[in-house]
């Protein structure tokens, strides 16, 4: 069914059709009705299936019917808790669109940034406050937040935010809000933790489980390649290079990969940008802006800094090492092919590698299709660089980082198994 035969307003119709959204994805299929409804919702699903928009439509629609929002004074409508501030940002976008002609107001807190405009903005009166755990709190304890007459508490990420160690923030914010109030978990993966941690907060919820066989989006066409550590700067620099005009997004283990990677790029004229836990939130913003606007083509960005974020548009997703997390192979091939776009992945698997890549296998209970490379087109690649340096030191430290991450990672999975053993 389109959007436009849903029982919803004129206004938040008309911001759709502007977004181009004319169907819902299969997850604003299943739950849009039952949140029109006021019923919970336990949903997992990963970013890219339409899930912001899944629990936003509903939200802004409801709030925008009651006329909740010419009482403002009264407190804030809808808490929508996230693990990160990309995020946080990015959801509040999503509502400002679909609401622009609503007069419901969303607002975003997060920290590291001053307080004071936060403050500001609230004492104004918003509607919809999306927020990460620690700014949310020192607002609350400065009196500035007021549940009172909350009808909606969103979680959204549940289990980023339980690895982020946000469970008793989750268990507290419980406390402050309406018993009688809406509940709507959201969650990329399922486990006991998170099931507990669901069930606690919800009640008779609507369940939803968006493609619980295989967690790669159908529409992420995604692969692996074989390709020695050493070499895959030449790779990427030929991926990229045959891609000019894509925006690709490549994914490295640490902070210092990301750092490498950017400058082995540099030398062979390719402009990129880094995003990772080491830069500031302006840094931050920056990155995101100049790559959300195809200003700068190419990010390369570790897992915490980019789980959640929608970038819209970008075409490839480059594993350029292999995620430790088997779920974080989800998370970072859901960056491409959202919504309805068609996307493309790959990972490098170098021979050290071989292992996780198991590991990430067993855990999408199927085998990642394998890109195969014939010898001469390998060696070509690795000729045709234009990387000319011969800085073998360089190299050779690499390497020697690289395979003492290993190690560490290895002796950690070991401990892992024997803990898993004498459970
Ligand atoms: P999300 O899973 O919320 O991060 O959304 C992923 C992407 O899908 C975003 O870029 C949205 O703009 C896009 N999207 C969401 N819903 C629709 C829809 N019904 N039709 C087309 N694109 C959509």
């Amino acid at each position: 069914m389109k959007f436009s035969k849903y029982p919803l307003a004129p206004e938040i119709k008309q911001s759709l059709e502007r977004l181009g959204f004319k169907k819902p994805t299969d997850i604003q299929y299943r739950s849009i009705s039952p949140i029109l409804r006021g019923d919970d919702v336990l949903a997992i699903a990963q970013t890219g299936t339409g899930k912001t928009a899944a629990f936003a439509i509903p939200i802004l629609n409801n709030i925008h019917n009651a006329k909740e929002h010419q009482r403002r004074e009264d407190g804030i409508k809808c808490l929508v808790m996230v693990p990160t501030r990309e995020l946080a940002i990015q959801i509040t976008e999503v509502f400002q669109q679909i609401g622009r002609n609503t007069r419901v107001k969303t607002f975003c807190t997060f920290g590291g940034v001053e307080q004071d405009a936060q403050i500001a903005r609230i004492q104004k009166g918003i509607d919809i406050l999306v927020t990460t755990p620690g700014r949310m709190f020192d607002l609350i304890h400065q009196k500035q937040l007021n549940f009172r007459r909350l009808d909606t508490l969103v979680l959204d990420e549940a289990d980023h935010m339980l690895d982020l160690g946000f469970i008793k923030d989750i268990r507290d914010v419980v406390k402050l809000v309406p018993r009688n109030r809406q509940t709507l978990f959201f969650s990329a993966t399922i486990n006991e933790e998170i099931k507990t941690l669901a069930y606690s907060l919800v009640s008779k919820p609507v369940r939803i489980h968006i493609s619980p066989k295989d967690p790669v989006s159908k529409n992420v066409n995604h692969s692996v390649a074989f390709v020695e550590m050493d070499d895959k700067r030449f790779f990427l620099e030929r991926l990229v290079k045959e891609r000019e005009n894509e925006k690709i997004l490549v994914f490295v283990r640490t902070q210092v990969r990301a750092e490498r990677v950017m400058k082995a790029m540099e030398r062979v004229g390719i402009k990129a940008l880094t995003i990772h836990g080491g830069k500031d939130q302006k840094d931050r913003m920056e990155v995101m802006r100049a790559y959300k606007t195809g200003e700068v083509k190419v990010l390369i960005a570790t897992d915490v800094s980019a789980r959640g974020i929608d970038i819209p548009g970008v075409q490839y997703v480059v594993n350029y090492d292999l995620p430790d997390q088997p779920e974080n192979y989800v998370h970072r091939v859901g960056r491409t092919g959202r919504g309805r776009e068609k996307g493309l992945a790959v990972s490098f698997c170098s021979e050290q590698e071989k292992e996780t890549l198991e590991i990430i296998q067993s855990f999408l209970h199927k085998e990642i299709k394998v890109m195969e490379i014939e010898k001469q087109d390998y060696t070509a690649t690795v000729d045709f660089s234009e990387d000319h340096t011969n800085d073998w030191k360089t190299l050779m430290k690499e390497q020697a980082v690289y395979e003492e991450e290993m190690k560490e990672l290895q002796a950690k999975r070991r401990k892992q198994k024997l803990k898993k053993k004498k459970k």
